[in-house]
């Protein structure tokens, strides 16, 4: 595995790469999650490239981009034993200059859910992704749907820009007991863990409802906000993929996505339907 830490040695070391590249872009502190990305890109492409950057832009003032986990050592590690080709390492000052270009995220989908209470979250976002596919130019790039929202205005940023690459969703890893796996649940404390369990529980009682032909909107968001009231809940919604509301689920139509906060914690999942 090669290390490159600038946009400008990983550009010229791939122009010298005559293979298909998979990228999957990540901000470090690599868990199962992210290697099921990895084992994604290496099915289908010859060359594997994984990025490690923590972008500051898509962080607001008073959120944790200072104490954001990162443990440089165990991530190169991983990514050594995952067997990808390339590493990149950017900092900052590699990334961004001085009064720059930007990428303005849709006024409507990136402003509701995670972006209605992080306003500017999916400006810094989409323009990180847009200068990191610039950068690998890769056929393929991977992302997972615990951020549905994420992923979906990506792939719409690549089809309305016209990028030449392909998005990979790829589906939520779990720990055994439900909880989505992510980098922040380190932040948990014992209680605060167990507490999370609820996230996952409330996304089940929803899909026993749905199984028992109850489709209403209304009624099994009204169930899982009851299940989740000891937390303090973002969000609880059902909508089309498209991210649109709707009155009634739709078998392989729809996505329930939850929001809470756990302790000082933001924690995200969904299940698509
Ligand atoms: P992050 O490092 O949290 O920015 O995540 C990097 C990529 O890994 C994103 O595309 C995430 O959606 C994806 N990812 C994070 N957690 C999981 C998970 N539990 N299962 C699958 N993909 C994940």
């Amino acid at each position: 595995m090669k290390i490159i830490s600038t946009p400008l040695a990983l550009k010229t070391y791939l122009k010298s790469i005559d293979k298909s590249i998979g990228f999957v872009p990540t901000m470090g502190a690599l868990h199962e999650g992210h290697i099921s990305l990895i084992k994604e890109a290496k099915k289908s492409n010859e060359f594997v490239v994984v990025s490690i950057f923590v972008n500051p832009t898509q962080f607001a003032k008073g959120e944790d981009l200072l104490k954001y986990p990162s443990d440089e050592l165990r991530d190169k590690k991983i990514c050594e034993m995952s067997g990808i080709d390339v590493l990149f390492y950017p900092k900052a000052k590699d990334i961004y200059g001085e009064d720059e270009v930007s990428v303005l995220a849709p006024k409507i989908r990136a402003y509701i859910l995670e972006g209605f209470t992080r306003p500017s979250h999916f400006n810094g976002v989409l323009s990180v992704v847009m200068k990191l596919l610039n950068i690998v130019n890769p056929s393929k790039a991977y992302f997972g749907k615990k951020d549905a929202q994420q992923l979906m205005l990506i792939e719409l940023m690549v089809k309305q820009l016209f990028m030449d690459v392909e998005i990979i969703a790829v589906d939520t890893v779990r720990e055994n007991d439900g909880l989505a796996m992510s980098s922040r649940n380190v932040y948990l404390s014992v209680d605060e863990r167990e507490d999370a369990l609820c996230i996952s529980r409330s996304l089940n009682l929803a899909s026993s409802m749905i199984s028992k032909g109850i489709m209403d909107v209304e009624s099994i968001t009204e169930a899982m906000r009851e299940f989740l009231t000891p937390l303090e809940i973002y969000y609880v919604e059902i909508l089309s993929r498209e991210f649109e509301k709707i009155p009634q689920v739709t078998i392989g139509k729809s996505i329930i996505l939850v929001e809470v906060k756990v302790g000082t914690t933001r924690l995200l999942d969904n299940i698509w339907l």
